[in-house]
């Protein structure tokens, strides 16, 4: 229920620009027997009893639905036909990008009188207290204030008697013909595990994500988590069950996957953890939020700052139900906006800013690689206006130019390209609105 609520604000008002309706498709074919079909479908209409609930409007997210086999192969042409008789139909809120949202959020707080510092590492928190280190420069600094550990799978670190259990996430990138270019997200049961799902998740560009595991990964780096091959082949394995042709690894374009902080509960697989959030205030120690889920950042962030509030005595009501972040509009007024609409989909409002460094010389409005419709404009403003200081953050959490594995080198020589560009005329460029660094 609280996710629906919080999807209702992002679709509504919040981030209506970057979380847009997608449709999933449950194909229900030879693999799914008529019993697992019903209770399927009971399943998703019980979840759309809380779409209900969260008042999200039927034009917003529309109902789902049973349909035929001729709909269900035009929304995704590469189903195996091999005892097809339709899918189940409904609709969910998409994230154009999770990097996106985060850059949005900064921002947003950022216009709200907040300075963001990136590549800076916290240690020795206290409740009011904690060292801060510039990993660029080495620089240490003593900051005073209220303290909120909001470190996901690092959280226990810094919360004594706090235990987090890391998930990986793992997905593969694979080009949309592989799949017969599908235009809905399809959705196969994990065999054995009724209610997991491995996911086809169309993107731009012509690129489909398939994800996504969910495994125990103790111990495994948190930046940068590798992509096992047993993964690989579960995935491959289980989205081949409802297509004609059999993905195999020469398919595969690209790999990334992630961890999720999960407060750690006994026994169990992490799939059967729960997914919602923990607030700790301990005497002497940082407020730490930990758990949750991206679609209730809000919440989460509400409550610690909540918590802070009762520690300093206030009781300010939160307003960020109905706070759109920067860029954030409606369809109607975003097909107004000037700007390219592949911009439009990444910038919201934003997107002239980004057009307006484009027309500045002809490599700013090109694309950065063939066949993706990022342009080096982008790059520039990443740097100008986000936050951005190497080339990684640039093809990795700005834009998602190093998602294909081929096209790393080309992405980052662009990126390097864009520091450089930008370097030389920060401060003359009005489009920027930079994030601080104190
Ligand atoms: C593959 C995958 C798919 C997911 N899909 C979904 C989904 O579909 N829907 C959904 O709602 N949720 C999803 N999630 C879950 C969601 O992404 C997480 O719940 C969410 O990112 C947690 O946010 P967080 O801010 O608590 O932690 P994180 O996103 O992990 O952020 C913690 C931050 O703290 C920083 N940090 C850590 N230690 C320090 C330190 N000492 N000093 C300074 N900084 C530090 C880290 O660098 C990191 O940036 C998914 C997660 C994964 C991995």
């Amino acid at each position: 229920m609280e996710s629906a609520r919080e999807r209702h604000h992002l679709l509504t008002r919040v981030a209506p620009d970057l979380v847009r309706p997608v449709p999933f498709l449950i194909p229900l074919d030879a693999t799914t027997r008529p019993a697992l079909a019903a209770l399927l479908a009971a399943g998703i209409h019980a979840g759309d009893l809380l779409r209900v609930a969260a008042l999200t409007p039927g034009s917003a997210l529309p109902r789902p639905r049973r349909i035929g086999t001729t709909e269900a192969l035009a929304l995704a042409p590469g189903l195996t036909t091999d005892g097809l008789r339709g899918a189940i139909l409904y609709l969910d809120g998409q994230l154009e990008d999770d990097a996106r949202l985060v850059v949005g959020l900064a921002r947003t707080a950022a216009a709200h009188g907040a300075d963001i510092v990136t590549r800076c590492a916290a240690s020795d928190l206290t409740a009011d207290c904690v060292q801060l280190t510039d990993l660029l420069t080495g620089q240490t600094l003593t900051a005073r204030g209220m303290v909120v550990n909001a470190t996901g799978v690092w959280a226990a670190d810094h919360a004594p008697g706090l235990a987090m259990t890391a998930s990986r996430g793992s997905h593969l990138v694979v080009r949309a013909a592989s799949l017969g270019w599908p235009r809905a997200v399809v959705s196969t049961a994990v065999p054995g595990h009724f209610g997991r799902f491995v996911f086809a998740i169309p993107h731009a560009d012509g690129l489909v994500h398939i994800g996504l595991t969910d495994e125990p990964a103790p111990g495994v780096d948190g930046i940068a988590p590798a992509v096992p091959d047993a993964d690989e082949t579960f995935l491959l394995e289980t989205m081949s069950r409802a297509f004609a042709r059999r993905l195999t690894p020469a398919d595969v374009v690209g790999r990334y996957a992630g961890l999720r902080p999960l407060v750690s509960a006994a026994g169990g697989g992490t799939a059967d953890i729960s997914r919602r959030h923990l607030l700790l205030t301990p005497d002497g120690g940082p407020v730490t939020i930990a758990g949750g889920k991206l679609t209730t950042y809000r919440v989460m962030a509400r409550d610690a700052v909540d918590a802070v509030a009762r520690r300093l005595g206030s009781a300010a009501p939160s307003c960020t139900a109905d706070l759109p972040l920067l860029g954030a509009a409606g369809a109607a007024m975003l097909r107004s906006v000037a700007a390219p609409p592949e911009l439009v989909r990444r910038y919201g409002t934003l997107a002239p800013d980004v057009q307006a460094l484009a027309a500045l010389d002809p490599w700013l409005a090109a694309p950065v690689l063939p066949g993706r419709s990022t342009i080096a404009a982008e790059l520039v403003y990443g740097v100008l206006a986000e936050g951005a200081l190497t080339a990684e953050d640039l093809v990795e959490r700005r834009t998602r130019l190093s998602l294909v594995d081929a096209d790393r080198a080309v992405a980052l020589a662009a990126a390097h390209r864009a520091l450089d560009w930008a370097a030389s005329t920060h401060g003359r460029l009005s489009a920027a609105r930079p994030l601080a660094r104190p």
